[in-house]
């Protein structure tokens, strides 16, 4: 993939953006099935309209072979791709470009960066796939810098070693998704972790955000499949051993994961890796009501089952993403992976948990079996549907945007005892806010991943927006759904990272001594304060 076949303002790539007709659907769905008033239709905007402000700095000497300061490697590296990015792109604003960009080679040129950087008081902008949603690369920073310049590390893109024996990989941090597991397919194996944003997100973004996978219980972070880690800072280097396990104090390898760029650079890690499940079991379970099939999920996750996919989808989830006929239904996802069987047995006591609880299984139970090629997946239109649109529904918030159409969303972790009070005033809170702000509003929510402890709750937000004033009506909503999330034990954020947008509610959640223990840490490695400044922590 090169940078110019994808949006410079939206998800994914230019040429799989929603066309005209599939517009046309999507502004008559939600103006028909959630009462929305007519839609406008604009233009996606072109790049050749964006003026931006002049770089402040110029293009040192001894950066000059793998640095850039024309206006569309800036654009490119203005945001990320949260919904509030993407509008500010519609709008061709992007008025936060950065200043240079960079493209080191290797970790000599990332050295000189890091160098260069803190002798210039320039603020240094770490950027794998560049698909954070929480303003985590954007040059947008507070304090007396001379300047920004974005670390693009795509160059880190290689498999360095294959470690068959204990099964894992030592990989660089800029690789994408797809490219770690086509070529790990060589060897017969597979880093199993497929976040939404796979296909344009990188090794080292996983590990600087705690990314969040497929897997719904179990292994459901990338921080679940490291064995090492190693990262460039501006003063010092740290590199952990690599070991399946340590109980050697706190684990330096924590220090890293989700750090956010704000202590360094992760160039390359040890993963886990293995062969690729061949057998699966799945079935999707139908509910009359969303208490019911919210029990299910904690009774099938605190068995001791470890599903692969164990999702709540309430009725309206299933509504948006039209995939049951029947508008009261909530749905469970349920899914079993297995290396030597069928994991026949695995889904039958989850089906018998969640039919415990009220619910129903009418297409049954069905099976893959890739060593035979037996593959009657088709038979669960739902759960099939839903695999579908995975990967293809982000390109729906960007058609959105451009029909004035709010598609946002926000996502928590808590315990189950405080689940019911969390989800009924967040739902009251982000209903009243919709209301309030834009008329009506609808709201949509499924568990993404599941613990025995508590649910990860997803919630989608959909209203309409007066595309002048989009962005101010959306953080009204978002500011008060995510306060009551807070006010309810929620955590701030699963697996989105902190960044600079979620950074006040990320200040309720953790202790003042625990954030001035980090900020001497950050003293430590980067004393001149460059590295992703304003991030996590002031
Ligand atoms: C449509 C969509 C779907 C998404 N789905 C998911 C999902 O399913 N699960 C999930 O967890 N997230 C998801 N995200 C969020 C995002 O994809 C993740 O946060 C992802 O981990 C970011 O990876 P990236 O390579 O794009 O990192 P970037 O966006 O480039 O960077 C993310 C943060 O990490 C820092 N960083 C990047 N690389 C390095 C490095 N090598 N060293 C140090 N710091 C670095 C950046 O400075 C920034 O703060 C989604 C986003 C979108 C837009």
């Amino acid at each position: 993939m090169s940078d110019r076949d994808r949006s410079f303002w939206a998800w994914g790539y230019e040429d799989e953006l929603l066309g005209d007709s599939e517009r046309e659907d999507l502004a008559a769905f939600v103006e028909e099935e959630f009462d929305f008033p007519e839609r406008p239709r604009l233009d996606y905007p072109e790049l050749s309209n964006v003026t931006l402000p002049e770089s402040r700095l110029d293009v040192p000497d001894e950066l000059a072979d793998f640095c850039a300061a024309d206006k569309e490697t800036r654009v490119r590296h203005t945001y990320g791709r949260s919904w509030v990015d993407r509008v500010r792109g519609f709008r061709e604003n992007f008025d936060s470009a950065p200043d240079l960009v960079t493209r080191p080679e290797d970790e000599d040129e990332l050295r000189a960066v890091l160098e260069w950087a803190s002798d210039a008081g320039a603020a240094v902008v770490p950027v794998g796939g560049g698909t954070s949603v929480v303003g985590g690369v954007e040059g947008d920073v507070d304090g007396d810098f001379a300047g920004v310049v974005s670390v693009n590390l795509r160059e880190f893109d290689e498999l360095l070693e294959v470690d068959e024996t204990s099964r894992s990989a030592k990989i660089q941090a800029g690789k994408l998704g797809p490219d770690i597991n086509d070529e790990l397919a060589d060897y017969g194996l597979n880093l199993r972790h497929y976040p939404q944003s796979y296909r344009f997100s990188t090794l080292g973004g996983w590990l600087a955000t705690h990314a969040g996978g497929h897997y719904a219980t179990n292994y459901t972070h990338i921080d679940d499949f490291v064995e090492n880690v190693r990262m460039v800072a501006p003063d010092g280097e740290i590199e952990t051993r690599r070991l399946p396990s340590s109980g050697a104090g706190p684990d330096p390898n924590e220090l890293v994961l989700g750090s956010e760029g704000i202590l360094g650079i992760i160039t390359e890690a040890w993963m886990n890796v293995v062969p690729r499940p061949p057998y699966s079991a799945r079935a999707t379970m139908h509910f009359d009501s969303f208490d019911e099939v919210v029990t299910a999920a904690r009774r099938v996750v605190q068995s001791g089952l470890t599903p692969a996919n164990c999702r709540v989808l309430d009725k309206n989830h299933a509504k948006l993403n039209r995939l049951t006929a029947d508008a009261d239904t909530h749905l469970l996802l349920l899914g079993f992976e297995a290396n030597d069987a069928l994991p026949e047995e695995e889904l039958d006591r989850a089906i018998a948990l969640a039919e415990d609880e009220g619910g129903r299984c009418p297409a049954g139970a069905f099976y893959v079996d890739e060593t035979t090629g037996e593959d009657d997946r088709g038979a669960s239109e739902p759960e099939r549907r839903w695999r579908d649109e995975f990967f293809r529904d982000p390109y729906r918030t960007d058609a959105f945007i451009s029909l004035g159409v709010m598609r946002r969303t926000f996502e928590t972790a808590v315990t189950w005892d405080q689940f019911p009070s969390l989800h009924t005033d967040v739902t009251e809170a982000a209903m009243d806010a919709m209301e309030r702000v834009c008329g009506t509003g609808f709201l949509a929510t499924r568990f993404t991943h599941v613990y025995p402890e508590g649910p990860a709750p997803y919630y989608t937000m959909l209203a309409p927006v007066d595309p002048d004033r989009a962005i101010e009506q959306a953080e009204e909503i978002k500011q008060a759904a995510v306060d009551t999330v807070i006010d309810h034990g929620g955590t701030t954020t699963h697996h989105h990272a902190v960044g600079r947008a979620h950074k006040p509610w990320y200040h309720r959640e953790t202790p003042e001594d625990y954030r001035d223990a980090l900020r001497a840490m950050k003293r430590s490695l980067d004393p001149e304060g460059v590295m992703n400044p304003g991030v996590l922590v002031d």
